[in-house]
C-alpha cells in the first residue's frame, strides 16, 4: 500500500514559482508565441524523468504534451491548460502585467487566473508524482496548448486533429470552473459541465445605392441599423436547459427563504426578464442572462467608403452563442426572426456546444468529496460557461470534460472581474489551496484501487 499522495509546501512552492515564471513570458495572442512557455514546462517535466514532447503547429506556436504512465487498467485522465493570454494594456495596471510580481498577497500578471496557474499546478503535480513513482491505474496526460484565446486553431484543435493518440483520454480537467463565487450567504464552487456553442454570422442587407445628397429611407445602412436596433431591444428568446436549471436550483436553495422564489423565477422563460431587470449587480445579471438563451452580439460593422455615396450593401458581424441542445439552424431561425426577412445570414464559423453527459462519474464524485472535506461550508454547483474553451477540441476525441482549475478567492475579489481584466492576479493562498485540491483530486482519481 502506498502512502497517500499529498501536496506539501514544497509542491505548492513549485507551482507558485512556475506560475510566476510563466507569467513573465509574454504569450499575448495574437501572435501567441507560446514556444518559450512550452519549453519552460518541458524542461521541468524532463527534470522529473518524464518525456515531454513539444509540437509546433506553426513557427513559435508550441504545444507541450507529457504522460505519466499508470498500469493502464483504466483509460487516461487529461489535465490541460492553454499557454496563451489575452492582451494587457500595461498603463492601466497597478503592477506590470508580465512581472509575475508578488504584492498584497497576490501574484500579479496576465494569465494569473487564465490560466497559467492551471499549467503551473498541473506540471508541478505531475513532476512530483513522477519523482515519487506513484502507482496509478490510469495514465495522467498533461497538455499545455497554444491559441485558445484566438479560437484554438493552432492549439487544441490542431493537436486533436494531428496527434489524437497523444491526448485521447476518458476524462479531462481544464478551465471553466473551480473558482468560488459569492451569491448570498454561502460560497459556491463551480464545476463546469457545459459550455455554449459558437456561431459567428455575417448579416448583410442590400438596398438602393444613390447620391448622399438625396437620402433614402430604404438604404442598406438604414435597414441594417433598424435590424440591429431590434436585436438590441428584443434579444433572442429565453430557453431553459437542464444544466442551467440545476445551477439555478442549487444557488436558490442556499438563499434566504424570501429570496428563493425570486431566483426560481429565472427558470421560467416568461418571468426571467422581470427577475434579471431587478438584480442590482449588472455584471451578475448579464452573466445569468447569457445562460438563459442563445445570444447574438453585433460586433463589426461595414458599409460604404465615401461620405457622399449611399452604399448598396451594409454588413454586420454577429457573435452568436448557442445553448446545449440548440443547432446552428435553430439559432439562425431565431436570429432571422428578429432581424427580419431582408437580412441575409452567412455562417462564418461554428463550433457546437459541449455538455458532459452523464454528469455523474467517479471523477465528479472525487471532486465533490475533496471540496466537501476542504470547504464544508461551501455548496458545489454545476456550471455552464457562456464562452468557449479547449473542451471543444478534447471532447471531440471522447473525453468527458470537467472545468475545474481550482482557485479560492477571498470575499470581495471576483473571478469574473479579473478574468481578461486589468490587474489580473491570483491570491498566493488561493493558488496554494488550488494546488492542494487539484493534487488530491488527481491522486485519488488516478490511483483508484492501485493504492
Ligand atoms: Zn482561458
Amino acid at each position: 500500500m502506498q502512502t497517500p499522495f499529498r501536496a506539501d509546501a514544497e509542491l505548492c512552492d513549485h507551482a507558485l514559482d512556475l506560475c510566476q515564471r510563466l507569467i513573465q513570458i509574454d504569450t499575448t495572442n495574437p501572435p501567441g508565441n507560446e514556444r518559450p512557455a512550452a519549453d519552460l514546462l518541458a524542461v521541468e517535466l524532463r527534470a522529473a524523468g518524464l518525456e515531454p514532447i513539444v509540437l509546433e503547429s506553426a513557427p513559435g506556436r508550441a504545444n507541450v504534451v507529457a504522460r505519466l504512465r499508470g498500469t493502464g487498467a483504466k483509460e487516461p485522465l487529461l489535465l490541460t491548460a492553454h499557454l496563451d493570454v489575452v492582451e494587457a494594456d500595461a498603463a492601466r495596471w497597478r503592477h506590470p502585467p508580465f512581472s509575475g510580481e508578488i504584492a498584497d498577497g497576490c501574484v500579479w500578471g496576465r494569465g494569473a487566473i487564465d490560466m497559467k496557474n492551471m499549467a503551473a499546478m498541473s506540471v508541478a503535480i505531475l513532476c512530483r508524482m513522477a519523482r515519487e513513482g506513484l502507482k496509478l491505474e490510469r495514465d495522467i496526460i498533461f497538455a499545455g496548448v497554444a491559441d485558445e484565446e484566438a479560437g484554438c486553431q493552432q492549439g487544441s484543435l490542431w493537436l486533436c486533429k494531428h496527434h489524437p493518440e497523444l491526448v485521447r483520454a476518458e476524462f479531462a480537467i481544464g478551465e471553466g470552473g473551480g473558482f468560488n463565487i459569492f451569491i448570498g450567504p454561502r460560497p459556491f464552487f463551480t464545476v463546469q459541465v457545459a459550455e455554449k456553442g459558437v456561431c459567428w454570422v455575417r448579416a448583410r442587407v442590400r438596398g438602393e445605392p444613390g447620391h448622399g445628397s438625396m437620402p433614402r429611407a430604404d438604404s442598406a445602412v438604414i435597414k441594417l441599423a433598424e435590424a440591429i436596433a431590434r436585436l438590441g431591444k428584443r434579444g433572442l428568446p429565453r430557453r431553459m436547459t437542464a444544466v442551467v436549471g440545476d445551477f439555478i436550483d442549487a444557488v436558490a436553495k442556499e438563499q434566504p427563504a424570501l429570496a428563493r422564489p425570486f431566483l426560481k423565477r429565472l427558470l421560467s422563460p416568461s418571468l426571467s426578464p422581470f427577475v434579471l431587470e431587478r438584480i442590482p449587480d449588472r455584471s451578475v445579471a448579464r452573466g445569468l442572462s447569457a445562460m438563459l438563451g442563445n445570444t447574438a452580439s453585433p460586433t463589426v460593422l461595414r458599409a460604404g467608403d465615401k461620405t457622399n455615396v449611399i452604399p448598396g450593401v451594409a454588413e454586420v458581424e454577429i457573435d452568436g452563442r448557442t445553448l446545449p441542445g440548440q443547432t446552428t439552424e435553430d439559432f439562425l431561425r431565431e436570429l432571422s426572426e428578429v432581424l427580419g426577412p431582408e437580412v441575409e445570414l452567412e455562417v462564418m464559423r461554428e463550433l457546437p456546444p459541449v455538455v458532459t453527459e452523464p454528469r455523474a462519474s467517479d471523477l465528479w464524485d472525487t471532486i465533490h468529496e475533496v471540496l466537501r472535506e476542504r470547504e464544508p461550508e461551501a455548496a458545489i454547483v454545476p456550471y455552464m460557461l457562456p464562452g468557449f474553451t479547449d473542451a471543444k477540441a478534447f471532447t471531440q476525441l471522447g473525453a468527458r470534460w470537467y472545468g475545474f482549475a481550482p482557485v479560492k478567492m477571498p470575499r470581495g475579489m471576483r473571478f469574473a472581474d479579473l478574468f481578461h481584466g486589468h490587474d489580473e492576479r491570483i491570491p498566493v493562498e488561493g493558488l496554494r489551496w488550488g494546488t492542494e485540491v487539484l493534487a488530491e483530486v488527481v491522486a485519488r482519481f488516478a490511483q483508484g484501487s492501485a493504492t
